[in-house]
């Protein structure tokens, strides 16, 4: 049986970036209701995004930026 974590993680970047159909963001969401670890990765993911996309409206400089796509490791 496949992991569904490991699917969720797969689902994780184009469910963020709102490209799933809704099926798939159906059944993401669905994992996410019931998975705590996901949840958290979830949350931790989205909330990098907003501060990506706040500090890109600010003009951070690309060094800056790099530092931050450097953070994006996965959580293991
Ligand atoms: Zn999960």
């Amino acid at each position: 049986m496949k992991d569904p974590c490991a699917h969720c993680e797969e689902m994780m970047q184009p469910y963020l970036d709102h490209v799933l159909t809704d099926e798939e963001m159906a059944a993401a969401e669905a994992h996410l209701a019931e998975c705590e670890p996901c949840r958290r990765r979830y949350r931790f993911e989205e909330s990098l995004r907003v501060y990506v996309r706040k500090a890109a409206n600010e003009q951070m400089p690309a060094e800056l930026r790099q530092k931050l796509a450097a953070l994006r490791i996965p959580l293991e």
